[in-house]
């Protein structure tokens, strides 16, 4: 462990390194002072006058040390503490600059602005088992639910590296992104896991085009780094960045954008590696049944090495919000969102426990300056608030209205405006709870042909209120036709579900949770929607081909190409594998 989190006091006073804020050094100076005080008398009572030899020095250094790191925090460097010595101007400029003046807003020569965290939120590389030497590491994803024994981990470097790979490896693979999905997706017991997360440069870009080239491996938020000065933006992805682009287009991912829906409406091409190590060119126009069947395909067909996408401007927009009753919502979407050219992203919030009341948010493009500093959202090294405010609405009684008669008021609150690449740059590191040993956090999505909302939203909230089940927050967005892959979830127009609940971790709890989902995904069906696959897969066979009809052709698509099943997970180990010898033997 570093000095810095071993000692953070000593380090904060007695170093010259790095950066301090306005207020962190005005604690520190009060901290000192008082500390000074203190022992100085205490010393003076048993030494007497020689405890200054003592406790100057100490109080010096402390000056200095935080006084050097308060300049770095305004991009000076600590030399400048000597114009103390020019008469009057001198320390009224200090006083000034050390006590006043607000530091940088991004990171400088000294490092980056005190609290905020070096990277977005990222999962492990494979977890060691302990005491045994082998090769064989645990894979699992963010909920910790869904633990898979893989014989090793692989993290290619270049694409044809990852092309000799698969072709020379003889068993199975598995392959994971960012590893957010929730349902053990990215892994199968005994394969060779492939971690594309080095795979993560960009390729091409056209400001003029608005198109970026990049490795599958890359995050979203290393995009959005990279293409924030040239004032563009990505068009569709979630609303978290964490996420790979390879990991995005596999499950074919949404976010809160109007007039867009599943992300493979801004994908032009892709190229994929089929299980004979070969690399394919894909898109609309070529290759198409392998655009179709891997976008969207959770790696059934092949892994996407590279993508190319379209990207927009990036605007600033402004937070306009309304409460009001479920069953008015869809009327109040059709009349101001759906065709509000200056409406940018959209979701209603339904508030639990009795799903009665949501709060639709909508942030337009706006001519007004940003309210915040930053065009990207800061990272934050901790979130102390946000932990405890899951916590309390979670497991305090009366912890939902509280959420949304005291806090929800509090926070919607006053003007907001953000760069788009701002508000599409949230860490699920906000999300993350102390532990995930006894409860975790969890999605589910269902998408629901728009006319049919009331329908499920009537039976949904029914089957939460029956299984007390604990959730947090349900999220309506809207989501235009998906233009023909396999396993398209938006068959037609649709409003999605994003439901972020609670469980405990136990057998039975998630043997409880497997019978809700379960009816949750029977009553999607019966409107004639689909429920989204990157989460548990408790749903049955019969659901799953109910939900997704075309999942047939993919498998014969994935019996042709991949006729070894190389290409596996828990998600194929379920659906796939059963029928593999009856069907296409
Ligand atoms: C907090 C949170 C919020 C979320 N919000 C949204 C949301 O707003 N909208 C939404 O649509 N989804 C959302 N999701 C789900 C998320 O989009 C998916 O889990 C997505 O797959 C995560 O990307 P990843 O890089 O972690 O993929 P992984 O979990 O690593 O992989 C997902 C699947 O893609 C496959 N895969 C990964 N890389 C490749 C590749 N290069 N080639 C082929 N296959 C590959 C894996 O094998 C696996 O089957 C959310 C998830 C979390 C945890």
């Amino acid at each position: 462990m570093r000095f810095k989190q071993k000692l953070p006091v000593t380090y904060l006073l007695f170093t010259f390194n790095g950066r301090l804020s306005k207020g962190a050094y005005w604690l520190a100076s009060l901290f000192y002072w008082f500390t000074f005080y203190v022992l100085f008398n205490a010393l003076w009572f048993g030494i007497g006058p020689k405890s200054t030899f003592i406790i100057y020095p100490l109080l010096f250094w402390a000056i200095m040390a935080t006084s050097v790191k308060r300049l770095h925090d305004t991009g000076k460097s600590g030399y400048w503490l000597l114009v103390v010595l020019v008469p009057v101007i001198g320390p009224l400029w200090l006083i000034y600059h050390l006590g006043f003046r607000t530091g940088n807003y991004t990171s400088n020569k000294y490092g980056r602005v005190p609290g905020t965290a070096p990277d977005y939120h990222k999962n492990d590389e494979g977890k060691e088992i302990p005491h045994l030497k082998t090769e064989e590491r645990i894979i699992d994803d963010v909920t910790k639910l869904n633990p898979v024994l893989v014989d090793k981990v692989i993290r290619p470097k270049s694409i044809q590296e990852l092309c000799e790979l698969v072709n020379s490896t003889k068993g199975a693979i598995s392959i994971g992104g960012g590893r957010f999905s929730m349902g053990g997706h990215t892994a199968s017991p005994h394969t060779t896991h492939i971690d594309m997360r080095g795979l993560n440069q960009v390729l091409a870009f056209s400001k003029e085009e608005k198109l970026i080239k990049v490795q599958a491996g890359i995050r979203w938020c290393d995009i959005q780094r990279y293409i924030d000065p040239y004032d563009l933006s990505v068009k569709i992805k979630q609303t978290y960045a964490n996420f790979t682009v390879g990991g995005a287009l596999s499950v074919n991912a949404h976010g809160r954008y109007m007039g867009s829906g599943p992300v493979v409406l801004s994908v032009r091409t892709i190229d994929v590696v089929l299980a004979d190590g070969s690399l394919i060119h894909a898109s609309l126009t070529e290759n198409k049944e392998i655009f179709f069947g891997t976008i969207g395909g959770y790696n059934a067909l092949g892994i996407i090495v590279q993508a190319e996408l379209e990207l927009t401007d990036n605007v600033a927009v402004k937070r306009v919000h309304q409460k009001m009753k479920v069953e008015d919502y869809k009327q109040y979407f059709f009349d101001h969102i759906r065709n509000n050219p200056k409406a940018v992203f959209h979701n209603g919030d339904i508030y639990p426990p009795q799903y009665k009341r949501v709060r639709a948010v909508t942030w337009e493009e706006t001519d007004e300056k940003p309210t915040v500093k930053t065009r990207l959202m800061p990272l934050k090294e901790s979130y102390p608030v946000e932990r405890y405010f899951l916590w309390a609405f979670t497991e305090r009684p009366l912890g939902k209205p509280y959420r949304e008669f005291v806090i929800d008021p509090l926070l919607y609150r006053g003007k907001k405006i953000h760069w788009r690449n701002y508000e599409a740059g949230y860490d699920v590191a906000e999300l993350e709870p102390k532990s995930r040993t006894n409860s975790t956090y969890v999605l589910l999505e269902y998408f629901v042909p728009v006319q049919r909302f009331e329908e499920f939203e009537t039976a949904m909230a029914e089957i939460f209120i029956r299984h007390n089940v604990n959730v947090l927050n349900v999220s309506i967005r809207h989501a235009k036709a998906d233009p023909g892959t396999y396993l398209a979830w938006a068959r037609e127009e649709v409003f999605a579900f994003v439901v972020y609940y609670k469980q405990r971790t136990d057998a039975a709890s998630k043997n409880k949770v497997a019978v809700w989902t379960r009816e949750l995904a029977d009553a999607v069906i019966a409107v004639n929607g689909t429920y989204y696959l990157p989460y548990q897969v408790h749903p049955t066979a019969e659901q799953f081909h109910k939900a997704y009809p075309n999942a047939y052709k993919l498998f014969e698509l994935k019996a042709k190409l991949d006729p070894d099943y190389k290409f596996r997970n828990v998600l194929w180990d379920t659906y796939y594998q059963p029928i593999l010898k009856e069907t296409y033997a």
